[in-house]
C-alpha cells in the first residue's frame, strides 16, 4: 500500500468537464497527488459560457470538510468557484486553526463567456476572509482589476498585498503579445517573471488547471516558486494538447501527459 499528498479542491461543478472541479481533480491527479473534491456549486454551462450557478448549502459543505478532516491528512487546498459568500466564511471557519496547509486560491469571477461564478458579496467575502489566509491567489488580469480597483498589475497586486494577501500570481493569459508574462509579487519582494510562449486563443479551465496543479505541487512539499514553474509546464502541455469538446473554447487535454493516453485527433 502506498500514499499520495492529498489535495482539498473547493470549486464549483461544470457539466462540460472543462473547467471546475473536473479539471482540478485531473491535474492533481495527473500530477501524482490524491485528489479531495468538495462542491461549491452546480453550474449550467457549456464550452461556450455559463448560463447559472446554484451554491451548495454551506452546512453541508461544513459537514463534508470536518467529516473528512477527521479522517484524512490534507497536504494542501485548491479554491475555486465558491458559490455563496456563506461557504467562503465556512471554508475560512475551518481553516482557522489549519492555517499550516497550503491554499491556493483561484479568485474564480466570470466564466470566459462573461456568464458570472460571483456576486458582490463572494467577492468581498473571499477578500476578507480567504485572502489573507492563502499561501497564493492566482486572478487573472481581469480578475485582479477587479479585485483591486486598478488596471496596473503590478499596482493592483501592491494593493491586494497591502490588504493582508500574502502572494499574488498575476496570470497573463488574458493578455496579448507573443509570451504570456506570469508575475509572482510577494511583501518585500521584487517580483518573480515568467514568460511562457503564447499558444494562443483562450482555453476553457486553464485557469483552474494552473492554480490546482501549483496546488499539487505544494501538497508535495515543492516551494512555492518550484510548484508554479512545475504548473505552467503542465498547463502548457495540456494547451499543447487541445481537445474540441463544444462549440466554444478548446479543453487542455489535462490527461495528455499520462502514460497509455492516445494523441488528440
Ligand atoms: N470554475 C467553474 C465552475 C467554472 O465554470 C469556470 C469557468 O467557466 C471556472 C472555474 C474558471 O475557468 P477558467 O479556468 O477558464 O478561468
Amino acid at each position: 500500500m502506498y500514499q499520495r499528498p492529498h489535495v482539498l479542491i473547493v470549486a464549483g461543478l461544470d457539466p462540460s468537464g472543462g473547467a471546475g472541479i473536473q479539471a482540478d481533480i485531473q491535474a492533481v491527479t495527473a500530477l501524482g497527488c490524491h485528489p479531495l473534491p468538495v462542491v461549491s456549486c452546480l453550474t449550467v454551462q457549456d464550452t461556450c459560457n455559463v448560463y447559472g450557478a446554484d451554491a451548495i448549502a454551506p452546512e453541508l459543505i461544513v459537514r463534508q470538510l470536518e467529516c473528512l478532516a477527521a479522517d484524512v491528512q490534507i497536504h494542501a487546498i485548491k479554491t475555486g468557484a465558491m458559490g455563496s459568500a456563506a461557504i467562503v466564511e465556512a471554508l475560512a471557519r475551518f481553516l482557522a486553526d489549519r492555517r499550516e496547509i497550503p491554499l491556493v486560491v483561484d479568485p474564480v469571477i466570470k466564466a470566459a463567456g462573461g456568464g458570472d461564478l460571483a456576486d458582490d458579496a463572494l467577492v468581498e467575502a473571499m477578500k476578507q476572509y480567504l485572502f489573507p489566509l492563502a499561501d497564493v491567489i492566482t486572478p487573472n488580469g481581469i480578475e485582479l482589476a477587479q479585485l483591486a480597483g486598478l488596471d496596473d498589475i503590478g499596482q493592483a497586486a501592491e494593493t491586494l498585498i497591502s490588504q493582508g494577501c500574502p502572494a499574488v500570481l498575476a496570470t497573463g493569459g488574458h493578455g496579448t503579445g507573443p509570451k504570456i508574462i506570469n508575475q509572482l509579487f510577494r511583501p518585500a519582494q521584487n517580483a518573480s517573471r515568467w514568460a511562457i510562449i503564447r499558444r494562443g486563443g483562450e482555453y476553457h479551465g486553464s485557469g483552474c488547471t494552473l492554480a490546482a496543479s501549483i496546488a499539487a505541487g505544494r501538497a508535495k512539499g515543492l516551494d512555492l516558486d518550484t510548484a508554479i514553474d512545475e504548473a505552467q509546464r503542465f498547463v502548457a502541455t495540456a494547451i499543447d494538447s487541445p481537445m474540441k469538446v463544444g462549440r466554444g473554447q478548446p479543453v487542455p487535454d489535462r490527461a495528455a501527459s499520462l502514460p497509455g493516453a492516445t494523441p488528440a485527433q
